[in-house]
C-alpha cells in the first residue's frame, strides 16, 4: 500500500491527514499554536512553534493509521495567505511571521491609497488595498524595523519555510506568490517595479514554480522524527484559498463557494483574470488558466462567538446541564424568533472589515431595537447579520458569476441547521453542504495526486467529498430578508461615515478601567 499526507497550516492549528491512494482518509492530526497579539493590530506567530507542529501531526497521523511512514509517497502543502517572514544568509528567522491579521501598515496603506499607488498596486497584482498584503508590510518593516529589513537575506511566507526546513530547498509556487502583492498578474513572475517600491530585489525571493512541483526528499533528520522515506516527495501545494476553492467547485466556473469560520470567504475560479473596477475583489492566478476571484470578510463565526458570550455567557451551565452542546443550545434559541428578528438588524463589522467595505476602523451595531426585542432577536439579528454581509461581497462577484448553478458553503457556521437555511433564504437559492470539514487537507491530497499524474481534472474531487447536503430557500423567509435587505444595504452606506470617530474614542480609552 502507498499513501498521501495533506498538511494544512491555518492561523490557529495545522491539520494533517494521511490518505490511501483511492483517498480515504485514515486518519487526522492537529496542532494549535499561538497568535502573538502583544501590541494593537499586531498578529504574529513564532516558525519554529509551526514547524514543531507540523513534526508531531506529520508523525501523528503515521502512528495513529498504523502504517509504515515509508510507504508516505507524497506530502503535499496548503497554508495560509500573505504572511511574511524575514531571513538571514543562512536561512534563519530574523523576526516572527507576520501573518494576514496584522493590520500595523495600515496607515501606510492609507498613504498610498491618496496617492493613487494602492490602486496601480491591485490593478497589477490582484491584491486588495490592505495592509494583509506582504507588499505593504515590507513598506511598513521598511519604516518601523529598519534592523530587520536591512539584516534580511530573503523574505518568504510560512510555508515557503517549512518546505525549506524540510527540504533544504527555497521555492514558491505561484498561487501563494499571487498574494503578495509582489507577482504580476499576467506574467505569473515577479514584479520588477513592484520590488523597487518595497525596496528588495528578486534574489531576496525564492524561484516561483507551479503548484504541482515536486521536491524529491526530505533531509534526514526529520525523516526519523517522523517516521516519513527521506525519499518522500514534497509537492509545493497552493493556499488554503485556493486548494479548498478548487477541492469544493471542481474547477466550474459557475460555482459560488462560501466558506464561514471564523472568518469568512466568497469565491470563483475564473479561466481568466477579472479585476473589479472598485478594487472589492482579490484575483489570485492559480496558474496560466485558472485565477482564484472573491472576497475575503473577517466577520464570520467570531462574530456568533461574540453573541455566545456577551448575550449568552450562563447559558453555558446549561447547556452542560442539558448535556447539549452551546451551539445547539443557542440555535434552538436563536430558532425561537422568526425570519427578520422582528425588524431587528445587525451590522457584524466587530473586527473592523475587509470585503466588502475596506474598512478597519468598521464596528458593529444593531439596529431597529424597540422594547419588545428579546435576546433570541439579537441573537437571530447576529445570524442573519452574519449573512446579509456575506449577501452583500456575492452581490459584488455579480459581474463574474451571474447566475451561479450552484452554491456550495463549507465552515463551522454552517453546520448549524439554522445557519444553512439563513444562508439559502436570503440567497434565495439552494446551498450545498459537503460532509467534509478539512476541504484544505483533502484538495492538497488530491493536487498530490495530479502531481503524480494519479488524477487529471479537478471534477474528480467530488468522488471523495461525500454527499452533500442541501437546503432550499423557504418562501415566507425569503421573503422578509428581501423587504429587509435594502434597508440593511442603505444603513451600511450612511454607518460609514461615523466609523472612523467612533473608532478613533474607542482607541483612545482603551486602557481605561
Ligand atoms: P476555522 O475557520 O477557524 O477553521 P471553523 O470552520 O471550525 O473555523 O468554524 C468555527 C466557527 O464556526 C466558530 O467561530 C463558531 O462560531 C462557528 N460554529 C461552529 N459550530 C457551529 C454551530 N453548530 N452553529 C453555529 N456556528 C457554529
Amino acid at each position: 500500500m502507498q499513501y498521501l499526507i495533506g498538511i494544512d497550516v491555518g492561523t490557529t492549528n495545522t491539520k494533517a491527514i494521511l490518505y490511501n491512494l483511492a483517498g480515504s482518509a485514515l486518519a487526522k492530526a492537529s496542532q494549535s499554536y499561538l497568535l502573538y497579539q502583544e501590541e494593537p493590530e499586531m498578529a504574529e506567530e513564532d516558525p519554529e512553534e509551526i514547524f514543531q507542529a507540523t513534526l508531531r501531526v506529520i508523525k501523528t497521523v503515521i502512528l495513529r493509521a498504523q502504517v509504515s511512514g515509508q510507504d508516505v509517497v507524497a506530502l503535499c502543502w496548503s497554508a495560509q495567505q500573505h504572511s511574511l517572514l524575514a531571513l538571514d544568509y543562512n536561512y534563519q528567522p530574523l523576526s516572527r511571521v507576520i501573518t494576514w491579521a496584522d493590520n500595523r501598515a495600515a496607515s501606510l496603506v492609507q498613504q498610498l491609497q491618496k496617492k493613487g499607488q494602492a490602486l496601480k498596486i491591485y490593478q497589477r497584482t490582484g491584491l486588495p488595498i490592505h495592509p494583509m498584503g506582504p507588499i505593504y508590510k515590507l513598506l511598513w518593516l521598511q519604516q518601523s524595523q529598519p534592523h530587520i529589513f536591512q539584516q534580511a537575506a530573503y523574505w518568504v511566507g510560512i510555508k515557503e519555510y517549512l518546505i525549506w526546513r524540510y527540504t533544504g530547498q527555497l521555492q514558491e509556487e505561484q498561487s501563494m506568490a499571487a498574494s503578495t502583492g509582489l507577482m504580476d498578474l499576467k506574467s505569473l513572475s515577479w514584479c520588477p517595479q513592484l520590488l523597487d517600491l518595497a525596496g528588495i530585489t528578486t534574489a531576496q525571493l525564492p524561484p516561483l514554480v507551479p503548484i504541482t512541483a515536486q521536491i524529491k526528499g526530505i533531509k534526514n533528520k526529520y525523516a526519523d522524527l517522523t517516521g516519513l522515506n527521506s525519499q518522500v516527495i514534497t509537492v509545493m501545494g497552493a493556499t488554503d484559498g485556493a486548494l479548498s476553492t478548487l477541492g469544493l467547485s471542481g474547477n466550474q466556473a459557475d460555482t459560488l463557494t462560501i466558506n464561514i469560520g471564523t472568518s469568512a470567504a466568497v469565491r470563483t475560479v475564473t479561466s481568466q483574470p477579472k479585476l473589479d473596477q472598485q478594487a472589492r475583489l482579490f484575483c489570485y492566478p492559480i496558474n496560466q488558466s485558472h485565477y482564484l476571484v472573491g472576497g475575503p470578510l473577517n466577520n464570520g463565526g467570531i462574530v456568533f462567538n461574540w453573541a455566545k458570550d456577551a448575550l449568552f455567557g450562563e447559558q453555558q451551565t446549561t447547556a452542560s446541564l442539558l448535556k447539549t452542546n452551546d451551539y445547539e443550545l443557542l440555535n434552538q434559541i436563536a430558532a425561537t424568533s422568526p425570519a427578520g428578528a422582528h425588524g431587528l438588524l445587525f451590522h457584524p463589522y466587530l473586527g473592523g472589515e475587509r470585503a466588502p467595505l475596506w474598512d478597519a476602523n468598521a464596528r458593529g451595531s444593531f439596529y431597529g431595537l424597540n422594547r419588545n426585542h428579546t435576546r433570541a432577536d439579537m441573537l437571530r439579528a447576529v445570524m442573519e447579520g452574519i449573512v446579509f454581509n456575506i449577501y452583500d461581497v456575492a452581490t459584488s462577484l455579480k459581474h463574474i458569476v451571474e447566475s451561479p448553478q450552484q452554491i456550495l458553503a463549507t465552515g463551522g457556521f454552517v453546520q448549524s441547521a439554522l445557519g444553512a437555511q439563513i444562508l439559502a433564504d436570503v440567497f434565495q437559492t439552494k446551498i450545498s453542504i459537503p460532509p467534509i470539514r478539512e476541504s484544505g487537507c483533502l484538495a492538497a491530497m488530491f493536487l498530490a495526486k495530479i502531481s503524480l499524474g494519479l488524477e487529471s481534472d479537478w471534477q474528480h474531487l467530488n468522488r471523495y467529498r461525500g454527499e452533500v447536503t442541501s437546503f432550499q430557500p423557504q418562501l415566507t423567509s425569503s421573503q422578509h430578508y428581501q423587504e429587509l435587505l435594502p434597508i440593511y444595504m442603505r444603513l451600511r452606506q450612511q454607518l460609514t461615515t461615523e466609523y472612523a470617530n467612533i473608532s478613533a474614542y474607542q482607541r483612545k480609552y482603551q486602557n481605561e478601567p
